[in-house]
């Protein structure tokens, strides 16, 4: 299991937790959902036609909109994973 972390600005580091209930992931829900979507939407690399192209550019704004808005609302500009026995703070 790793944890995950958020850099601030000013450089310092925050533990991103878990604000969930669910037992499908570890992660806070918000960086599963993320990674779930990154995902599925890089199977329309597949075959990229200018149709799947499109699909896949929509649907990245989309998810990297989302991603924007949890940035902003814990106030970090980037995330890092590390395994859970190596200690940051
Ligand atoms: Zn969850």
């Amino acid at each position: 299991m790793n944890k995950w972390y958020g850099l601030t600005a000013d450089g310092s580091t925050i533990p991103l937790e878990k604000e969930c209930e669910c037992i499908i992931h570890d992660e806070p829900h918000w960086i599963h959902m993320d990674r779930l979507k990154h995902e599925l939407n890089k199977k329309y690399y597949d075959k990229p036609t200018t149709l799947n192209l499109k699909a896949l550019a929509i649907l990245e704004a989309s998810r990297l909109k989302e991603k924007e808005y949890h940035f902003k609302r814990l106030n970090i500009i980037e995330i890092e994973e590390h395994p859970l026995n190596e200690q940051r703070l």
